[in-house]
């Protein structure tokens, strides 16, 4: 899922200075799950804007309304019949909701209430940590399912830089060195002749440099409009 964390408060307050009429969106899916976005949050977000618009004496109306998936257009269509009634969306999507929302209202300014950070794993309670860079080429296969380009602290590819102490990096003693996981879970399933073959520079072409990346599936394509 996508990771994010809401934006401090003071920041938030000064992007909706110019608008009267907001509506706070909150988004019921990775950025709930992350506790960031969700309809709880953004029921917590719009009551503190109004209550510090209160305190300072200022005219704003902040609405709130939670959709499935800020980043579908078979969601944010729902907001056909209500955007014209605001000045502003406060948007608690992450980065691809906000601009889908963008996309589809050119006319409405869309703000982010949101920092967006990482793909990542629910661990624990209150703990994400991130998993993937969306290399756009996956090597979990070679690796034994853990990924060199996001957890080793230096990207490797072709094993440990020799620092690792106890299973832990040598940037970081706080992680666990990939490198070790790597070699353990593959020596536990017999299949450590994978790192036998050098793994080349990875093409990050697959990834950057040639504007957003897109995926065309016509095998799926007619069901949205
Ligand atoms: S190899 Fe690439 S796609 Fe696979 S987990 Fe790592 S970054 Fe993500
Ligand atoms: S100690 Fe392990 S995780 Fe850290 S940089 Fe070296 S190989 Fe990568």
């Amino acid at each position: 899922m996508i990771t994010a964390e809401q934006k401090p408060i003071d920041e938030i307050r000064e992007m909706i200075v110019p608008y009267k009429r907001i509506l706070a969106l909150g988004c019921g899916s990775c950025v709930a799950e992350c506790a960031a976005g969700g309809e709880k949050e953004t029921a917590m977000l719009a009551s503190t804007l109004r209550m510090a618009g209160k305190m300072n004496g200022e005219d704003v109306d902040i609405s709130e309304k939670t959709i499935d998936r800020q980043c579908v257009k078979e969601f944010v269509i729902q907001l056909d019949d209500v955007i014209d009634q605001y000045d502003a969306i406060l948007s608690l999507g992450c980065g691809a909701g906000v601009q889908a929302i963008a996309d589809m209202y050119p006319e409405v300014p869309v703000i982010p209430a949101l920092n967006t950070e990482f793909i990542g794993e629910t661990k624990d309670q209150g703990y994400w940590v991130e998993s993937c860079i969306g290399c756009g080429d996956c090597m979990l296969y070679f690796f034994g399912g853990v990924c060199p380009l996001t957890r080793c602290s230096k990207q490797l590819l072709n094993g440990p830089c020799g620092g690792s102490m106890d299973g832990k990096c040598e940037v970081n003693p706080e992680v666990p060195c990939a490198w070790q996981l790597i070699i353990d879970r593959l020596t536990n399933f017999g299949a450590l002749d994978r790192l036998e073959m050098i793994y080349p520079p990875k093409d990050w072409s697959k990834k950057q440099g040639a504007g957003p990346r897109k995926i065309i599936r016509e095998d799926q394509q007619g069901s949205i409009s």
